[in-house]
């Protein structure tokens, strides 16, 4: 088979990129530029503003990163949902560009299902359970029957953004998460929070509003807080996880999304897998997070779907796995 490249488009939410890679699973190019603030959350608008000003630059640099010309390209993907809507048409509408322009077919992909695809490439498990926690999406997602289900979530924030918001009531920037994780490394005593597990289902809302009033009351070390919510949130998530995993009879479980570089995320999903004789697939931070070489390999997948006629083509801002044929695998 002819040596296939795919440029892929990532701009769901933060981060704006663009990754090379071929039909054989060869990264040939991961750049990426992330809007962060020192204050305060993501604001979409200001997200699409940071997007818009960078990605010219961030895609000729893939391709000259790359060591390609751009005429070697044979098909243009990007991130079609879920994500912030005025994140979504910048990538939308650079990938259109670059299909016109360099008349190759262009192809829309689910993000949730490439952080999947691109854990199963790259830490070469075959049949995961993916705990996917990232900044707006918290999914344990597993392929049954046909398609890509969603076996639990969140019911309201995504677990990053619960994180970010609790970060940011403490007066630091975003992203959150690390800095949480510093602060809890530094924590000894556990205190005690509302911990939301219904069904498969998980929910932070309430913690959020717990740990608000905790802080503001004054009595709690923000150290211990932090060390606590960490304890509770994840023990949350990994409780999900193997529910599913025993649901599906499988014994694989995949990491992804930015929560996923958390190293006590990571410690305790390693010892709930060795504990029911499973094994634990954990990709490298550059791809745990929102990353341009999951669309691009995702794109190399979806060949098959890949059109010119682009002019319908258009975002998803809540496009669910379980509406994705899947005819790859
Ligand atoms: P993503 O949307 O997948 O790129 O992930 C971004 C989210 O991951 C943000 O909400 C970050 O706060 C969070 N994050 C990144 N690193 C860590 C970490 N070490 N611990 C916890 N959360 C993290
Ligand atoms: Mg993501």
């Amino acid at each position: 088979m002819k040596n296939l490249i795919c440029l892929g488009i990532e701009s769901t939410a933060h981060t704006f990129g663009a990754g090379i890679v071929n039909n054989k699973g060869k990264v040939l190019s991961n750049i990426k530029d992330t809007y962060t603030t020192e204050k305060g959350g993501i604001h979409p608008n200001e997200a699409k503003e940071h997007h818009l000003k960078v990605a010219d630059e961030v895609i000729l640099e893939a391709i000259d990163n790359a060591k390609i010309k751009a005429n070697e390209i044979d098909l243009i993907s990007f991130s079609q949902g879920p994500g912030l809507a005025p994140c979504l048409v910048v990538g939308m509408q650079k990938a259109k560009e670059l299909s016109r322009k360099l008349k190759k077919p262009l192809v829309g992909i689910n993000h949730c299902i490439a952080h999947l695809s691109i854990g199963e490439l790259l830490t070469k498990c075959k049949n995961p359970v993916l705990l996917y926690v990232s900044g707006a999406n918290t999914q344990v997602i597993a392929y049954e029957g046909g398609k890509y289900r969603i076996f639990g979530e969140t019911l309201d924030n995504g677990c990053g953004n619960f994180l970010d918001a609790f970060a940011r009531h403490l007066g630091l920037g975003f992203p959150g998460g690390p800095k949480i994780s510093e602060l809890a490394s530094k924590g000894k005593n556990f205190i005690e929070l509302p911990y939301v597990v219904k069904g498969m289902d998980v929910s932070f809302g309430g913690i959020l509003t717990n740990l608000k009033q905790k802080t503001d009351s004054k009595k709690y070390k923000k150290e211990d807080l932090a060390f606590s919510t960490q304890e509770t949130v994840f023990a949350m998530l990994i409780e999900v996880a193997e529910r599913a995993m025993a649901h599906c009879s499988k014994k694989e479980l995949l990491l992804g999304g930015g929560v996923c570089c958390n190293k006590r995320l990571q410690e305790m999903a390693k010892i709930m897998c060795k504990e029911r004789n499973a094994e634990c697939f954990i990709p490298e931070n550059q791809v745990l997070v929102d990353n341009p070489v999951m669309i691009a390999w995702q794109g190399i997948l979806e060949k098959n779907k890949a059109t010119k006629k682009i002019e319908n083509i258009d975002i998803k801002p809540r496009e669910r796995t379980d509406d994705i044929k899947v005819d790859w695998r």
